[in-house]
């Protein structure tokens, strides 16, 4: 700023006297014809009333008969007055002046024109100063972790300026300092921090180190530039001098008796002078770059910037998400790839099962006729017996007819008789026909003592002197098993038949055969087990190795087939079929376990339902 004429600092005294004493809301000028500049004090009332008494000296004189008045305010009193159309007009420095011309309208008529060699659009500039012979420190760069004595942040000169340059090297005063000491007014404050030694570098106006040949001599400037005709040391780029604005509200007529006016002060006459108004894009690019002031709003994240500032990031979750989704795609067309071949495994399982499972019926089928012809020698005289039985009867009746001695009793006792036989052979006809029956596997829930009757009534049926079979069943009465009856009728019919196979010859005694039915124990436990004891041979070690292997027999004309068949049965119905030596005596027992089911709520079938299914 150019310095005043000490004669007039105290005519600058009284007149800033004059205008504290006038009220801040005065009438506008138009009303009363008051004209009332708003002034930036960054240096304290005081200094700025001293400093502008020109201006206003020279708007009274412009102005005659309109009272001038100059306000000093700091940066929000400004604002605030200029928002409420307090004032008329306002000088402040460039960075105030575009942010009340971005937020208030307020436009630039004048230009301050601080005289050769400066220009009014270069006439700013900012100063780093450390200690002189501080080698440590040489470029900006370095300043980076020290401490630094400011007056304000809101300083134009002497912060704002060189927070540019600094963010030039990567540098944030906010962040990247150790310590960002405030010292506040007057600036000649910051000189004093440095020379204590309270902080390693200090941020002051241009020309200010200039301004005191000690100063001069005690301190060097960091980060110096080549900037043509700025007469002292600049740390920063050059920026316009102050501008005095009008706002939205100001009379452009006064606007223009004002800019006349003032326009026409000189130095040499007036200590001051002013230029045309300078362009202030050098100072709008500051705050872009900084993105503060009239472009703060640059700072709040938009996705552009958030997709700058985290690109990296960004990219390694993008990648992280394509090979996941690879990944993904990749599983899902493995996991399709090995179901279709598990449904196609699990077909062709099927169908093979389906197969087996013919097969195995096939194979029941022939067994059970197998067995049925291995029976059928003495089935047939079974069946003569009853048929005798009833020739005799109606013999004896037609005899009887013709002695004329055929009563009334005869005929119902010989009648009697021919129907029960008649009866007993439809019966064994019967289960027979129902055993050989070719049919497809099924699940009945079932007593096991109804399993053993009815194999034991078609054991004994099929047999001329069929030997004695005790059945002694211990299970509850509400004991089930869930099987195929026929196939484990199939089972026990072979056991028994094995078992008279084994007595045959024997004395009738050794001949009986015992059936026992009770709850398994140990690993058969939650089994239903039907034992099938008799007196015969009974095995040596070697039989019993081999027993169960297909086409093992001892047999004369035995098919080897009978027990492997049983025990694919049993394995078919979850049970087991095994053989235990006889218990101290001839004989073995053959013992059929089948897993008892939860008893059904209706009562199990009797042996009487199941030959009546047949
Ligand atoms: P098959 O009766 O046609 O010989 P099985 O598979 O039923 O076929 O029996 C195989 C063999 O096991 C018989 O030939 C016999 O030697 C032996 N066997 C089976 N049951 C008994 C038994 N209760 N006592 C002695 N040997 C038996």
């Amino acid at each position: 700023m150019p310095a005043s004429p000490g004669g007039r600092r105290l005519i600058g005294a009284v007149l800033l006297l004059l205008a504290l004493l006038a009220p801040v809301r005065a009438a506008p000028a138009d009303a009363a014809g008051a004209v009332r500049i708003g002034v930036l004090a960054f240096l304290g009332a005081e200094a700025a009333s001293g400093e502008w008494s020109p201006v206003l000296r020279r708007l009274q004189a412009a102005l005659p008969g309109r009272p001038v008045s100059l306000v000093q305010l700091d940066h929000g009193g400004l604002h605030d007055a200029a928002a409420a159309g307090d004032i008329d007009f306002l000088i402040t420095n460039p960075g105030h002046y575009v942010e009340l011309e971005a937020e208030l309208g307020a436009s630039r008529i004048l230009t301050l024109d601080p005289g050769p060699p400066r220009a009014p659009e270069r006439a700013i500039g900012s100063t780093v100063i450390v200690k002189a012979g501080n080698g440590a420190l040489r470029t900006l760069a370095d300043l980076r972790g020290r401490r630094i004595a400011v007056v304000s942040t809101d300083v134009f000169g002497g912060f704002q300026t060189i927070w540019r340059e600094l963010a030039a090297q990567g540098i944030d005063p906010q962040r990247d300092f150790a310590e960002l000491k405030i010292v506040g007014l007057p600036m000649t404050g910051v000189f004093d921090a440095v020379a204590r030694g309270e902080a390693d570098a200090g941020f002051v106006r241009g020309c200010l180190l200039e301004s005191r040949d000690a100063w001069r001599t005690a301190f060097t400037v960091l980060g110096a530039r080549n900037e043509p005709d700025y007469p002292c040391a600049t740390s920063t780029r050059l920026y316009p001098d102050w501008p005095l604005a009008t706002l939205r509200h100001t009379p452009p007529a006064l606007a223009k008796e004002v800019a006349v006016a003032l326009l026409a002060m000189s130095t040499a006459r007036d200590g001051m002078e002013w230029a045309v108004p300078a362009d202030y894009q050098s100072v709008h690019e500051m705050f872009r770059e900084l993105q503060t002031g009239p472009y703060a709003y640059l700072r709040e994240p938009t996705l552009m910037a958030l997709a700058e500032r985290y690109w990296r990031w960004i990219a390694a979750f993008a990648l992280l998400l394509a090979a996941w989704i690879l990944y993904t795609v990749r599983v899902e067309h493995l996991v399709h790839a090995r179901t279709a071949e598990l449904r196609a495994a699990l077909a062709a399982r099927e169908a093979l099962e389906a197969r087996i499972r013919a097969n195995q019926e096939q194979a029941d089928h022939l067994a059970r006729l197998s067995v049925l012809g291995e029976l059928s020698g003495t089935l047939a005289h079974e069946l003569n017996q009853p048929l005798a039985t009833i020739a005799n009867y109606a013999q004896s009746l037609i005899r009887r007819s013709d002695n004329g001695r055929l009563t009334d009793a005869a005929v119902r006792e010989a009648s009697g008789e021919i129907a029960g036989q008649a009866e007993r052979a439809g019966g064994i006809l019967g289960r027979i026909r129902g055993f050989a029956r070719k049919r497809a596997t099924v699940r009945e829930r079932v007593a096991p003592g109804a399993l053993a009757a009815d194999a034991v009534a078609l054991f004994r049926g099929m047999l001329a002197n069929a030997p004695e079979v005790a059945v002694d069943d211990t299970l509850p009465a509400d004991a089930v098993v869930e099987v195929d009856p026929l196939q484990i009728q199939q089972v026990l019919l072979n056991l028994l038949k094995n078992g008279y196979d084994a007595a045959r010859g024997l004395p009738r005694e050794r001949q009986r055969l015992a059936v026992r039915i009770d709850e398994g124990k140990g690993d058969n436990a939650g089994h239903a087990c039907i034992a099938v004891r008799d007196h015969g041979s009974g095995l040596d070690a070697a039989a019993r190795e081999r027993l169960f292997e297909p086409f093992f027999t001892t047999k004369p004309d035995g098919l080897g087939l009978g027990l492997s068949i049983c025990r694919t049965i049993a394995e078919a119905h979850l049970g087991r079929l095994t053989v235990d030596g006889a218990d101290g005596g001839p004989g073995c027992e053959f013992v059929l376990s089948l897993p008892l089911g939860a008893p059904a709520s209706a009562s199990p079938e009797s042996p009487t339902d199941h030959a009546a299914h047949r």
